[in-house]
């Protein structure tokens, strides 16, 4: 044993177990997920540390499990038994910026809103934001195609990334993609990496699209809905009226409640709805999240920014408004400042914190044609009924990516029911024409429902195209592919 870190000390510094700080690399932010102590835990600084653990990994057969910021919630970066972990957090640097061409290079362990911190003021500006981009890394993003509230106008990270350095399950050292902007050459080997989630390569370097800094939004409209249908009619009439909201975030009662104890504060006083005396019981006659004072009122937010052909945006604002009203909405609102919609939007990236602040938390991750959404939002309330369980649901409304999280009730039975609404939720999903995971990831968490989903020929290319990148299968085994 002692021979052998003894090599692996001498190709990159480690941790090992029983050093202080070596348990924080055993797993990510997932629930049900259980690690196993790895060998050790490598934090290289080069990209040739990497592909030298790499190698010596493959050589004496050992799993590798790439680690960014350890922000997942679905066990990609969940340590085996007898693994090396390798956290590329070390490798932080921004290398080049480069304003003529808008592009960055960037190493992988880069925390994203350092690399918008240091942007922005040259006017450009990185769009993909995910809520945890203030500790989440662009390794960990490429590695999971990571969204966030903004996609709905700028796109996913994969619409970012111009060309990839990765380290391959063999050691290898491969430039994917060239630095131009069109480029048919072969196979897109850089989109198969962008959302492998650590099982094809490590991603060592990046370099990545930068857009001029926008203007800030102009309008912020909310809309409260006492149901989910009126919901889902008000994300269709938006698109239908033939509007471009650069963000349409939902947020339930159970997270705006959450959110506002979080905060210790009244709920954001624009979303401030009469309090239902109902409200006192929560779905399971319980007075956990969904308690007294809770606003009973779902909220729709659609952010409108300047857009091309120039439309007034007032006039959007108000067309926006006439769409959320003709839905069903109860109020509608426009924010009263550009701080209140930044507060707003602060909020809703503050909704699983503040949910799993209170307790042990799971965060589902689907996503539906954008059409299903309301039939989605009334699945999931049934399945709520169904397990006797409280789900809050907040998301991207205008990907059809929603994230209805369960807190896991206690009792001998609570995992297990939980386990099951997560799952019927993934069910109903598939049901309705979408993905078990829309942002998240696979991990451990969604192996089987993604093995069950894609069907044998489709996993069959799947893990023939690990074998080609991954001869000797040591690349984060075991996550995404069941
Ligand atoms: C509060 C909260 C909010 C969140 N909000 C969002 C959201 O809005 N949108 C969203 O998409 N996600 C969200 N997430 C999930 C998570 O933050 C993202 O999946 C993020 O991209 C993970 O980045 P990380 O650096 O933490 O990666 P890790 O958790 O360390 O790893 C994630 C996966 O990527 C692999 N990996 C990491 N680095 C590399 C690398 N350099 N090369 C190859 N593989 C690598 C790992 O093996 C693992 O499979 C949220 C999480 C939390 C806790």
């Amino acid at each position: 044993m002692t021979s052998t870190l003894d090599q692996l000390r001498r190709l990159s510094p480690i941790l090992e177990p029983g050093q202080a700080g070596f348990e924080a690399y055993l797993n990510d932010r997932s629930v049900w997920t259980e690690p196993a102590a790895p060998l050790a835990v490598a934090l290289p600084e080069s990209t040739a540390q990497v592909s030298a653990v790499v190698a010596w990994c493959a050589e004496h057969g050992l799993p590798v499990i790439p680690r960014g910021a350890g922000s997942g919630v679905s066990g990609g970066a969940t340590a085996r038994a007898g693994s090396v972990v390798v956290s590329v957090e070390r490798m932080d640097q921004i290398l080049e910026i480069d304003q003529a061409k808008r592009q960055v290079r960037v190493q992988p362990g880069l925390i994203n809103a350092d690399l918008r911190r240091v942007v922005e003021p040259m006017g450009l500006f990185y769009p993909p934001d995910p809520a945890s981009l203030a500790e989440s890394s662009i390794g960990g993003n490429i590695a999971t195609n990571a969204g966030g509230l903004f996609c709905l106008k700028y796109g996913v990270t994969r619409d970012y990334v111009i060309s990839l350095e990765v380290v391959i399950g063999t050691g290898e050292v491969l430039r994917l993609r060239r630095e131009v902007s069109k480029d048919v050459m072969g196979y897109d080997l850089a989109s198969l990496v962008v959302g492998s989630e650590g099982t094809l390569g490590i991603v060592t370097e990046a370099t990545l699209r930068l857009i001029p800094l926008p203007s800030d939004p102009v309008a912020t409209v909310m809309g409260r809905f006492d149901a989910m249908e009126p919901v889902g009619r008000a994300i269709e009439g938006l698109f239908q009226a033939g509007l471009d909201p650069i963000a349409l975030e939902f947020v339930d009662p159970i997270f705006m409640d959450a959110v506002a104890r979080y905060n210790q504060t009244a709920p954001t006083a624009a979303l401030d709805g009469p309090a239902d005396p109902d409200s006192s019981v929560g779905p399971d006659g319980s007075d956990g999240p969904g308690r007294a004072g809770a606003v009973r009122t779902s909220v729709l937010i659609a952010q409108i920014a300047m857009t091309w052909p120039l439309d007034d945006p007032a006039n959007q604002g108000r067309k926006t408004e006439t769409v959320f009203r003709q839905a069903g909405a109860r109020t509608v609102e426009w924010s009263a400042s550009e701080a209140e919609a930044d507060r707003l939007m602060a909020d809703r990236r503050l909704c699983f914190t503040a949910l799993s602040a209170e307790g042990p938390t799971v965060s589902e991750d689907v996503s539906v044609p954008r059409t299903e959404l309301g039939r989605l939002l009334v699945a999931i309330e049934r399945v709520a009924d169904r397990h006797g369980l409280v789900i809050g649901t907040m998301g991207h409304a205008g990907d059809g990516n929603l994230h209805p999280c369960i807190p896991i009730p206690p009792g001998p039975d609570g995992d297990a029911r939980a386990q099951a609404a997560f799952e019927d939720i993934m069910r109903q999903a598939i049901l309705l024409g979408g993905s078990v995971t829309g942002e998240h990831g696979v991990g451990l968490l969604k192996a089987e429902a993604m093995r069950q989903a894609l069907g044998p020929t489709q996993m069959a290319l799947h893990r023939a195209i690990k074998a080609a990148f991954d001869p000797a299968g040591i690349l984060n085994p075991g996550k995404m592919l069941a």
